[in-house]
């Protein structure tokens, strides 16, 4: 067949495909997805690649007459998907988990066709009406009250800024959102504390919010790498004292480090005392309230003013998906409502004009893929995954703690071993800081060998100075096999340093 020849008709005309070639286009693509999934672990996690090796296999210039289809779905075997970071892969543990569940799959192929702009209720009542619902289901499944409201973002870095930026404008007396912070006589500088494990999404809040880098005030963690409320009541005090202008704290329940929790309880106390705004960042550690005897490792956490949890982490939703909870929705809307005639003629309040509570007027469709994945699954289904990842990373955590040549770094409340390589030979050593430099040294070395093996993917991170291997679980492809299949790479890699030394 000549090229001529594969090209569809409707190529040739004005308009778009033609539903007759989309629905057997649609056909193969469904069996490419599912032929994905099921044979992932053909893959390398982690493709061997040097950066521009991808770009050359991309022609320079865009072509200038249609393509056979089957060219395109070829190519995108052939180049694209060997070549990515295999996210959905079981062997992915480094990070946390971003894993695409096949109901949530669905959803966002649903949702692209239908490609409902959710920006206010006119313009997508059933999509508005699904997303209030869905907010709603994922409340009551995390165990928070009904005095929070809620909308979905992109991302946990776009909720932290939207609350952050709330929580300026409820500052009283202050009118940043009217009269912005700079060249104000008499306007104290604004000073938001989170701790020093917090995610730089907080910073680079503090940074677009007008906050500045320099009011941020990273608060002590105590040897657990939790924020230490003694730390951050002295903290409060000595700025007010020297004429800062505290109004917000930060808390992270589960860091991007450790997985550490702050405690939600005291943090919220010293808000509730000081008058300051308490946001959550529980972009991971959120999830862990699917599961009701969890659920106390967050106490107190219900009692913050607003609170990030990403369905696209631990619940398995695809790539975006962050859920922000707020209990002052009218706060949001005096900051973002700045709604424009053509907007406003069509607006109601017996429901969500989303865009009026974000920066964004355009929102995509997020609610479908979770509802049809809540559907799927059941509350008590994602808990029920939700608890096996927790004993899955208990496995690991008790297969560190019972090896001597290895040590465990921080605790595992959630689902995610920071450990390293420790030999007991070492043990007799003196110079400190030559020891420390080598396992440095060594544990890279061990996860870069990990890594290379194409079968597992896992990330380092440091811990009081020093270098932790990081295991994160969370996808739902992952099962004990993979576990035991990355101790086994570990304790490989750990012996052949052995061998070298
Ligand atoms: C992943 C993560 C973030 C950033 O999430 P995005 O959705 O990628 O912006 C922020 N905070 C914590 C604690 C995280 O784990």
């Amino acid at each position: 067949m000549s090229d001529g020849e594969r090209i569809a008709p409707a190529q040739l005309g004005l308009g778009d495909m033609d539903p007759e070639e989309f629905r057997s286009a649609a056909h193969r693509v469904a069996d490419r997805v599912a032929d994905y999934l099921g044979e992932l672990e053909r893959y390398r996690v982690l493709p061997d690649l040097e950066p521009g090796e991808i770009r050359a296999l991309l022609p320079q210039a865009p072509p200038q007459s249609p393509e056979p289809l089957d060219d395109i779905l070829d190519d995108y075997a052939r180049i694209i998907e060997p070549n990515v970071t295999q996210w959905q892969h079981p062997g992915f543990m480094a990070y946390f988990t971003s894993m695409a569940c096949g109901p949530g799959i669905l959803g966002e192929w649903l949702a692209a066709s239908l490609n409902s702009n959710v920006m206010f209720w006119k313009n997508a009542p059933a999509s508005t009406e699904l997303e209030e619902r869905v907010v709603e289901w994922l409340r009551a499944m995390l165990g928070l009250p009904d005095a929070f409201d809620g909308m979905f973002t992109d991302t946990a870095s776009v909720s932290s800024l939207l609350a952050i930026v709330a929580a300026r404008h409820a500052v009283p007396g202050l009118e940043a959102t009217d009269r912005g912070l700079g060249g104000r006589a008499g306007v104290a500088r604004l000073r938001l504390y989170c701790s020093t494990e917090a995610h730089f999404s907080i910073e680079k809040a503090a940074v677009v919010s007008g906050i500045g880098r320099s009011g941020v005030r990273r608060v002590e963690v105590d040897e657990d790498y939790r924020m230490r409320p003694d730390r951050l009541t002295a903290a409060v005090a000595e700025d007010r004292a020297e004429g800062w202008l505290p109004f917000c704290v930060v808390g992270t329940l589960g860091t991007t480090s450790s997985t550490s929790i702050d405690p939600a309880a005291a943090l919220a106390a010293i808000c509730e005392r000081e008058g300051l705004w308490l946001h959550l960042d529980a972009a991971y550690g959120g999830t862990a309230a699917l599961v009701p005897e969890m659920r106390s490792l967050l106490a107190g956490w219900e009692r913050a003013d607003s609170i990030v949890v990403n369905p696209h982490k631990w619940m398995w939703t695809p790539f975006d998906a962050s859920l922000l909870l707020f209990r002052r929705p009218e706060v949001f809307r005096e900051v973002f409502s700045l709604v424009p005639e053509y907007v406003r003629a069509s607006a109601t309040d017996a429901a969500h004009n989303y865009n009026e509570y974000g920066i964004q007027m355009g929102r995509r469709f997020r609610a479908l893929k979770i509802w049809m994945m809540i559907r799927y699954f059941g509350a008590e289904g994602m808990a029920r995954r939700v608890r096996e990842h927790v004993r899955l990373a208990g496995r690991f955590a008790a297969w560190i703690d019972e090896d001597p040549d290895w040590e465990r770094l921080a605790p595992v409340p959630l689902s995610t071993i920071c450990f390293r390589y420790r030999p007991r030979s070492l043990a007799g050593r003196s110079h400190e800081a030559d020891v420390a430099r080598l396992l440095d040294t060594w544990n890279q070395a061990i996860l870069e060998a990990v890594n290379a093996s194409g079968q597992i993917y896992l990330s380092g991170t440091r811990l009081r100075d020093r270098y932790a291997i990081r295991v994160a679980l969370g996808n739902l492809r992952t099962e004990m096999t993979h576990l035991e299949r990355c101790w086994e790479l570990l304790r490989a890699a750990s012996q052949a340093l052995d061998s070298r030394a």
